[in-house]
């Protein structure tokens, strides 16, 4: 798979993206939102999963289908946002397992520092790194850093909301990684807010 952009422009996408924009959307709303959101997300980022034959038996007569040849996933959710998108991927994928990657911004430097880094094995192994907003970029580039070195050949990234500064960062430092997204918005703002967006992503999530 190719790096760059892929819009998940379904209608139900649309649909769920206004309602977590709306500012009147409670948290446990804005929970399950964020979970159907995200099942869309993941099954658009694993299109190109493996699958192999398997004979069975219907209740009529044998046939055959395919299934998931065993590829093992790791999601890797970016402290604190990204959790709210990790539980489709566990309910959908049975081989799956959990990284976490936490980034804060360095005051010194502005750039984007990890306090927090938990990962499995991720050589040969399918990697999601997974964030809500990817606003500037930087924490999503670094965390994309920090796979790739551990050994993550293809990782992709997954989010709800891309500001185009956030794809211009992502796509120039990792030309070779797909990002998933349900929206490209307009910009960001002075506190590098995305706009239109939908506020921050973890405070609506969490109701903090
Ligand atoms: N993180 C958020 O939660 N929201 C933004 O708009 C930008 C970064």
């Amino acid at each position: 798979m190719s790096g760059g952009l892929r819009l998940v422009e379904h209608p139900l996408a649309r649909h769920i993206v206004t309602h977590l924009r709306d500012k009147t959307t409670h948290p446990a709303t804005y929970r399950t939102l964020t979970y159907q959101l995200s099942l869309l997300l993941a099954i658009e980022a694993t299109r190109d999963l493996v699958t192999e034959e398997k004979r069975i038996e219907t209740p009529l007569e044998p046939t055959s289908g395919r299934i998931l040849a065993h590829t093992p996933l790791v999601v890797v959710p970016i402290l604190r946002a990204g959790t709210g998108m990790l539980q489709p991927f566990l309910d959908m994928f049975p081989d799956v397992s959990v990284g976490y990657i936490g980034l804060e911004r360095d005051h010194e430097t502005a750039k984007a520092r990890s306090y927090y880094c938990k990962l499995p094995p991720l050589e040969g192994r399918r990697v999601f790194v997974i964030d809500p907003m990817v606003a500037t970029g930087g924490s999503a580039s670094q965390a994309i850093q920090i796979v790739k070195d551990r050994g993550a050949a293809d990782p992709k990234l997954v989010c709800i909301v891309v500001a185009p500064e956030g794809l211009e960062l992502v796509g120039r430092t990792h030309p070779d990684v797909p990002i998933f997204a349900a929206a490209l918005d307009r910009a960001l703002n002075s506190r590098k807010y995305i706009l239109p967006g939908l506020g921050d992503f973890g405070d609506r999530l969490y109701g903090t």
